[in-house]
Order: structure tokens, then C-alpha cells, then sequence
């Protein structure tokens, strides 16, 4: 019998709305019914575009892409998804721009899935205390302000206070150690950008390292999305176990992107003129760098967020409000640097709330009273600036602070091992006449640490082993310093 019902073709319900307001690839939304955040949506002829925020009666959403031929009143269609990146090992060496297509010439880069960029981080139980030292290979932080894998610490400072070498230099340092580096760089100029990344491949980095890139010529939206990109692809990399570090060069830019886009899109200014929600959104950045437990295999994504100050100034919105939510700061000054002090490191204001617990037996046995000695010469050197005639008890404490102060001096791209920092520090604290004469020093310096891996590799190779100073290791290293000073 044929079948004379009508058939009627089945529905798909869709939200729908329309079009209030662009500008720049911002876009105001009125009509929509249901939405979140990081949703996905096709804006008038079929822009795709992602859904950043509220207000009562209005959606905010980016459209990614060409936006000059959207029109006020055309229509917008919400998507099932939310909005996605590829993730994978293919895009280890790769330069990509802050929707992770690849931006080098290399060609395409096949994803092994895809991420939703805006994440929750890792709940409490997925985590575990963060043990393993993230090592800098600069010799100030190793020993003072230590670093852990899974940590957040924000290097905060001036214009041109180095911040971004030191960034750069702790990339270096992971050659050979297991740890994949994401650059993100957010905001700043493309020709310092380029240099960066030479500096990168020239130094064999890049084998280990992904750069996502939204200089300030890349349109608003995608200087506001880099930063969730780059920490979408360690993600991948961190839930297989693998240990990640991620720069973010820098996040007052980042923060000043989304002032911009607040403003354009009328949203009540607050202070500084910031949107009222720019603390949530650098927080809920900041949440997703994490050390796994062992069920969830044990990765680790630590963080090191840039952000820049100006003459000095922390109080200011910004640098407050990711002091807060960071693990620790270190922070350069401009006055340090001037003096040829670089790393330009204030000790005084710069700390690492992980502490000591992540440090090895031997760098914790050589660091334990560097911060405190330090600090003393610092205040002593300030007094003693109008006396003349010194007692020899403090003209000791003088000579042997300004010793400290030289070792910490290091140049950029000059990262040092483990051992290295150990060695020198071991040495400070034995107090050898020899490493308070300026020349003996600078050459010690340059040279011990050649020396006693052409002359005694045993001896380095037991402290790297056994990363403990036995009675063994200490009496070997006591001659070998008596034989290099002696030639
Ligand atoms: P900006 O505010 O422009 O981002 P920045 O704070 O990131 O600046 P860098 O670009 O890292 O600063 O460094 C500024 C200059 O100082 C560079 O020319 C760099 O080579 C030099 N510099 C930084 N650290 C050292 C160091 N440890 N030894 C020698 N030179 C250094
Ligand atoms: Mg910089």
C-alpha cells in the first residue's frame, strides 16, 4: 500500500540572532537564547566566530576572519561545538599563529586531536604537590628562588630589563632535559620577534620548542587568544605525561588587547579603565599550569607569565593582580641593570613560594645561606658608602659580599648545569681567599668548570649522579680547586 503521509523532513532547532555591533572583528549580539563561553557560532555569511562574554541582553564574540563584509542586522547561528585547536607531537619545532596553523612555510601540521581552547584546568584531585625543581640554569634562581615543575612564577620588571632573556635562557637550559618550551609571544613588535626565534633555532631550541605568535600587527582577536593556544597545546603534551614549560611574553599586553576589545565594545570601564572581569580572565589562565598525580600520568605545565611594569610600580592593576594568582615573582630592576648587575634579579622583592623542598641535596646544602648573606652586604655596602675607615671583621663581610654579587653576574645565553652552580657556590662558601681576588675570580668563573671536567670527569659525573656533596666529592673538589688556582 503506498505510503500518502506527508513526510516532513526532521527539524534542527538552531539558536539565531543578530548582528548590533562590529568593530575590528568584535561583535555584539542581541537574540541569542543559550550560549557559553568559548562557543562556537557562524556570523552573517558564514564567518566563524567564538562567543567571549555577556552582558544582560547581549553576546560578545570574535570573528575570526575577514569581518569587512558583516553587516548590523545580518544573522548569527550558534554551532554544537565549542571552539577548537588541533594539539599533537607535529607541531614541536613549529611556528604557528594563535589559531595553531603554522605560520613558518613549513608546510600544514597534522594535528593527533583537537583541543577546545577555553579548558577547565585540573581539579584538585588530579594534582599533586609539586616536587621536582625546574631548573633555570640561572645560577640566582637555582639557589634563591627555585622553581618547580608545575609552578607559576611571573617575571615582572620595567621596558628592557631583560625579562624576556631570561625567559629565553630558561628555554635553553631544557636542551637535553625532557621539557617541551611554548613561547607565546603577545602583542610585542614582529622584528624582535624574529630575533627571538633565530636565537632559538641558532641554539638547537627549537627541537624541543612550539612558538605561538600574535605580535601587535595580528588582529585584537588573536592577541586575545594566543595565550589560551599555547597553553591548549602543553595540555596535550602534560595529560601524556610530558613535562612542559610555558612563557607568555607578555600579559599586560594580553591585558591591554582585552582592554581595547572591552572598550569597543562599550563595556563599563573600571580601574585603570580594565573591564570589571580582567582578573578572572588572567586567573583562569593562570589555573591550568599544574603538576599531574601519578593516575593521570604525572605531567606537569608550569608557567612563566611575563608582564611589565611601569618605573617600578607593582601596585598597578595588573602586576597586582597576577602577583596574586602566580606562585612567586622574580623581579628585575632597572637600576640593576644599568649597573651591569644581569641577570638585573632584586632579591629583595623577588621570591618562589615552592621554596627549597624541590631542590636537590647538594644546591639546597650550598644555597641555604646565600639569600641571607647576600641581603647583609646589600645593606651593609648602602651604610658604608660614607665611612672610610672599616674594621677588618667588616671589610671581610664587604670583600666577601661583593665575591657573591659578581658569581650571581651571568650573561644571557649562557645558561649553566646543575653541577656548575653547585661547584661555584661550593667553593663561595668555603671561603677561599682566592675567589674574593677580582682576576682569580673572573677567571674561576670562566674557567673551573672546563677544568674539572677535562681533569676530573669522575668527579662531576659522581655529583651528578648522587646530586649530594659526600665527604668524597667535597675533599675531590677541595684539591681540584688548590690545583687550579696553583696554575
Ligand atoms: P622589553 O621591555 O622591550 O620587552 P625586556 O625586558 O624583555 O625588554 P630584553 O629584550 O630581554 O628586555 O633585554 C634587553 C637588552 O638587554 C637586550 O639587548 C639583551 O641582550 C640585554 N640583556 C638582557 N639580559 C642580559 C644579560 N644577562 N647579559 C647581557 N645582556 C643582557
Ligand atoms: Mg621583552
Amino acid at each position: 500500500m503506498p505510503d500518502d503521509r506527508i513526510k516532513i523532513p526532521s527539524l534542527e532547532i538552531k539558536d539565531v540572532g543578530t548582528i548590533r555591533e562590529v568593530k575590528r572583528s568584535i561583535v555584539k549580539i542581541s537574540g541569542f537564547s543559550f550560549c557559553i563561553n568559548g562557543q562556537l557560532i557562524k556570523i552573517g555569511p558564514g564567518l566563524p566566530g567564538i562567543v567571549i562574554g555577556f552582558t544582560e541582553t547581549e553576546v560578545l564574540a570574535l570573528a575570526l576572519g575577514d569581518d569587512s563584509r558583516l553587516k548590523i542586522g545580518d544573522s548569527v547561528y550558534g554551532e554544537e561545538d565549542i571552539f577548537r585547536i588541533p594539539v599533537g607531537d607535529n607541531f614541536i619545532g613549529r611556528i604557528v599563529d594563535a589559531f595553531a596553523r603554522p605560520i613558518d612555510g613549513k608546510g600544514s601540521i597534522q594535528g593527533n586531536i583537537s583541543y577546545p581552547v577555553f579548558r577547565d584546568a585540573p581539579g584538585v584531585v588530579d594534582r599533586t604537590s609539586i616536587n621536582e625543581q625546574l631548573l633555570t640554569g640561572i645560577k640566582m634562581i637555582d639557589t634563591i628562588i627555585p622553581l618547580g615543575k608545575g609552578q607559576r612564577e611571573l617575571i615582572i620588571g620595567d621596558r628592557v630589563t631583560g625579562k624576556t632573556t631570561l625567559a629565553v635562557d630558561t628555554i635553553l637550559n631544557q636542551k637535553n632535559k625532557d621539557v617541551i618550551c611554548i613561547f607565546c609571544w603577545i602583542g610585542g613588535n614582529v622584528s624582535a620577534f624574529f630575533k627571538l626565534v633565530q636565537e632559538l633555532r641558532r641554539k638547537g631550541a627549537m627541537d624541543y620548542s612550539i612558538v605561538v605568535s600574535a605580535p601587535g600587527s595580528d588582529s585584537p582577536a588573536e592577541q586575545y587568544l594566543a595565550p589560551y593556544t599555547a597553553c591548549t597545546l602543553g595540555e596535550y603534551f602534560m595529560e601524556r605525561g610530558r613535562d612542559v614549560l610555558v612563557v607568555f611574553d607578555n600579559l599586560t599586553r594580553h591585558a591591554w588587547i582585552y582592554r581595547q576589545i572591552s572598550l569597543l565594545l562599550e563595556r563599563p570601564p573600571g580601574r585603570e579603565a580594565y573591564p570589571g572581569d580582567i582578573f578572572y580572565l588572567h586567573s583562569q589562565l593562570m589555573e591550568r599550569a599544574a603538576r599531574l598525580s601519578d593516575e593521570k600520568g604525572g605531567g606537569s605545565m608550569s608557567f612563566l607569565p611575563i608582564a611589565e611594569t611601569q618605573e617600578g610600580d607593582v601596585t598597578g592593576l595588573i602586576p597586582s593582580n597576577l602577583i596574586s594568582m602566580t606562585d612567586g615573582q622574580i623581579y628585575l630592576d632597572t637600576g640593576l641593570f644599568h649597573e651591569g648587575f644581569r641577570p638585573a634579579i632584586n632579591l629583595r622583592l623577588s621570591v618562589s613560594r615552592i621554596g627549597s623542598k624541590v631542590q636537590c641535596e647538594a644546591i639546597k646544602e650550598v644555597s641555604a645561606w646565600l639569600k641571607g648573606e647576600y641581603a647583609e652586604y646589600k645593606e651593609l655596602a648602602g651604610l658604608m658608602r660614607v665611612r672610610t675607615k672599616l674594621s677588618p671583621e667588616v671589610d671581610m663581610r664587604l670583600r666577601r659580599g661583593k665575591a657573591l654579587s659578581d658569581l650571581f653576574v651571568q650573561d644571557k645565553g649562557r645558561p649553566l648545569t646543575l653541577e656548575e652552580e653547585i661547584i661555584t657556590f661550593y667553593a663561595f662558601n668555603k671561603g677561599m681567599p682566592d675567589i674574593l681576588e677580582d682576576k682569580k675570580r673572573e677567571r674561576f668563573k670562566k674557567e673551573i668548570y672546563r677544568y674539572l671536567l677535562k681533569k676530573y670527569p669522575s668527579l662531576i659525573e659522581n655529583l651528578s649522579a648522587q646530586k649530594m656533596l659526600t665527604a668524597e666529592i667535597k675533599n675531590g673538589l677541595d684539591e681540584a680547586f688548590k690545583e687550579f688556582f696553583k696554575t
